[in-house]
């Protein structure tokens, strides 16, 4: 009987927000013995080469299948193949359908493999592969870029789907039922649009049929959450957070994530280290929010105002008066583009990260032991604040209260540009940067929770036994009648498959 290692092939979302936690996700189980396929198309895989060819290079059994993008099919413009190329609802819309049609080159692709792979991880918005696996006869595991909070009331709301209804528009608020903690929440601030909800049904019933569940996040984190998740879901969860960990010098960095950074991050280090410890300020909005100019505007003057050193990071190109950068240059320096994020969170002059709560930047900040000045934008971000300020105590909210995706909503005809003015920015600035006893308090707590996390990414941590758990579970679950493998022709951009030494597994192995 010939014997192979396990086979897992990874599907992200094309986002770096997806892309990013799924190659660590990819590290992790191909730490564990296993050959590990991540699926991206073309552009993704392009800013992604150098991360992945450093795994590969560090002995990881980790390479890539290239898709090509199926965008022009919807008038998508060539290369528009990451959510942070969306500036508006149709573009988002038609994002999303573009994706859903990777399901046949997917299907290919897997048909042609020499045989069946051991296990698929899709993105928990990757429903779209749920068809695939059942024909295929593969199992298939989904794998959560956010927050078990947030997954709780996301839950729960479905489940007592009237609490929602009842409300007499996106803004009245109301109570997440069932929840371990009071949670109020209005329907923009949670559920979000209406308009995207057939694809939330798909992807409710996408997890309710899967053979477990991944949430990057660990029990010091968040453990009510994750264990009233995994009851009310009634299966495997396995909480293998914080992925980021695998990024740190401790962990044996493996370098790459800064490859589309587009200053000398050599400058940025040597920047910080000139700045007092903990007097910096670092402020990113992740890879898909953006403000609007008039609130650039107001942030440029809050920040100003407050005196303090700080690193920005912009994506928006409006907005700053000509001088800005000059008046402020002995202590502000502006990154546009892309940033070193996990270098600049671990350098010891950051001591606040004003962030827009995507979870990643949430789990790299709490895992830096910093305290965070939250700014939610949409999806998942107003939970994570709730879960970083209410429940952990590591935050202190800056004041917005209506999501991106509604700030033309509010008033009929109105935008609503502007939700945080310069001097609100001045205060939350000065609250998260206190040094007073409250600040200190709040750095404390922060220092004891970083302390808490580090601690899980070591062999016998939660990742590390919930992965060779996860690996046995695959292992035991019943094979499944399949078509025959290596019979259909491949339907790929190009073949970025690396042949890899398929007869050393350490662990436990697959045959056919
Ligand atoms: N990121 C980065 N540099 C940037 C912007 C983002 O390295 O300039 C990384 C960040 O460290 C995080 C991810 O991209 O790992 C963004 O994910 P998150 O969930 O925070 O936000 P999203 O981009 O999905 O809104």
């Amino acid at each position: 009987m010939a014997t192979a290692k396990l086979h897992f092939v990874l599907v992200p979302l094309m986002a770096q927000g997806h892309v990013l936690p799924m190659v660590d996700l990819a590290r992790l189980v191909a730490g564990h013995g296993a050959r590990v396929t991540v699926v991206l198309t073309p552009v993704n895989a392009a800013r992604n080469r150098t991360l992945l060819e450093n795994v590969a290079r560090a002995g990881l059994a980790v390479d890539v299948a290239e898709l090509p993008f199926p965008g022009a099919a919807l008038g998508l413009p060539k290369g528009f193949e990451s959510l942070d190329m969306v500036t508006d609802i149709s573009l988002a819309i038609r994002f999303y359908q573009a994706i859903d049609l990777l399901a046949e080159p997917l299907e290919a692709y897997l048909r042609s493999l020499p045989r069946r792979p051991d296990c698929l991880v899709a993105d928990n918005c990757g429903s779209w592969t749920a068809g695939i696996t059942r024909r295929l006869g593969v199992p298939r595991l989904v794998f959560h870029a956010t927050s078990a909070f947030n997954l709780l009331a996301m839950h729960n709301l479905a489940k007592a789907r009237h609490v929602c209804d009842r409300a007499a528009d996106d803004f009245e608020p109301f109570e997440v039922p069932d929840f371990p903690v009071r949670l109020v929440v209005n329907r923009a601030t949670s559920v979000g649009l209406r308009l995207m909800e057939n694809q939330k049904g798909e992807t409710v019933e996408a997890e309710a049929t899967a053979d477990g569940i991944f949430v990057n996040s660990c029990t010091d984190l968040e453990g009510a959450f994750l264990e009233r998740y995994a009851e009310a879901l009634g299966r495997k969860v396995w909480e293998i957070g914080p992925l980021c960990l695998l990024n740190t010098a401790a962990a044996g960095t493996v370098a790459g994530r800064e490859n589309r950074t587009v200053m000398d991050v050599k400058h940025i280090v040597s920047w910080l280290d000139a700045r007092p410890a903990a007097s910096v300020l670092y402020i990113n909005f992740g890879s898909i929010a953006r403000l609007f100019p008039p609130q650039v505007e107001e942030l440029a003057a809050g920040l100003e105002a407050s005196r303090r050193p700080f690193i920005w990071v912009v994506k928006e190109t409006a907005g700053f008066d000509a001088e800005f950068e000059a008046r402020v240059r002995d202590r502000g320096l502006v990154i546009r583009g892309w940033a070193p994020q996990m270098t600049i969170l671990s350098h010891p002059s950051v001591g606040g990260f004003l962030t827009h709560c995507g979870w990643n930047s949430t789990v790299e900040a709490v895992s830096h032991g910093l305290p965070l000045l939250t700014w939610p934008h949409f999806a998942d971000q107003f939970l994570n604040e709730a879960l970083v300020v209410d429940v952990l105590g590591v935050g202190v909210r800056v004041g917005v209260k209506v999501p991106a995706t509604h700030i033309g909503l509010v008033k009929p005809g109105e935008l609503l540009e502007v939700q945080v003015g310069r001097d609100l920015v001045e205060r939350a600035v000065a609250e998260v940067m206190d040094e007073g006893p409250a600040g200190a308090a709040r750095r404390a707590r922060a220092n004891e929770l970083a302390d808490k996390v580090r601690a899980v990414m070591v062999e016998g941590g939660s990742p590390d036994t919930n992965v060779k758990d996860m690996i046995r579970h695959i292992v035991e679950l019943p094979r499944k009648e399949g078509m025959a493998f290596g019979a259909a022709e491949v339907v790929m951009s190009k073949s970025k498959e690396k042949k890899m030494d398929d007869t050393d597994g350490k662990l436990p192995v697959a045959s056919e």
